[in-house]
């Protein structure tokens, strides 16, 4: 991947929703039309944009959307399961499985906030 399509993916992560239009993507990345049409069908072949055709500014273009997200780390920080001594074998049918797993249970337990319970039930 080109250090160009890079720049381009960065960019369009901030527009997650709505996309942007090709011509703002070029603007930004201070490339050429020629250039960025190249890179759109690049990153559209690759499954990272979808090109949605638009009529903007008095002329028929192509929206890019992104199809992927930016992923934070920040719901499995700390999580056992990174230094676990067995993470290379524990899985589904492992012997190690995290369907018994202490470590994940305790983990999930402290990181749980239960919905605060509305209905005034007494104990
Ligand atoms: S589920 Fe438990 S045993 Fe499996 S890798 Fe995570 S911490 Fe280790």
């Amino acid at each position: 991947m080109s250090k160009l399509e890079e720049k381009a993916i960065k960019l369009l992560l901030k527009y997650e929703d709505k996309g942007l239009l090709q011509s703002e993507l070029w603007h930004k990345l201070g490339v050429t039309s020629r250039e960025g049409s190249r890179i759109a069908i690049k990153l559209e072949k690759k499954g990272i944009v979808k090109r949605v055709k638009e009529f903007a500014k008095d002329r028929w273009t192509r929206r890019l959307v992104p199809l992927i997200r930016q992923v934070t780390l920040g719901p499995i920080k700390g999580a056992p399961c990174p230094s676990c001594i067995y993470n290379n074998v524990c899985g589904k049918q492992g012997t190690v499985t995290p369907n018994t797993c202490i470590w994940i249970e305790e983990w999930v337990l402290s990181h749980y906030n239960p919905p605060e319970n509305t209905e005034g039930t007494q104990a």
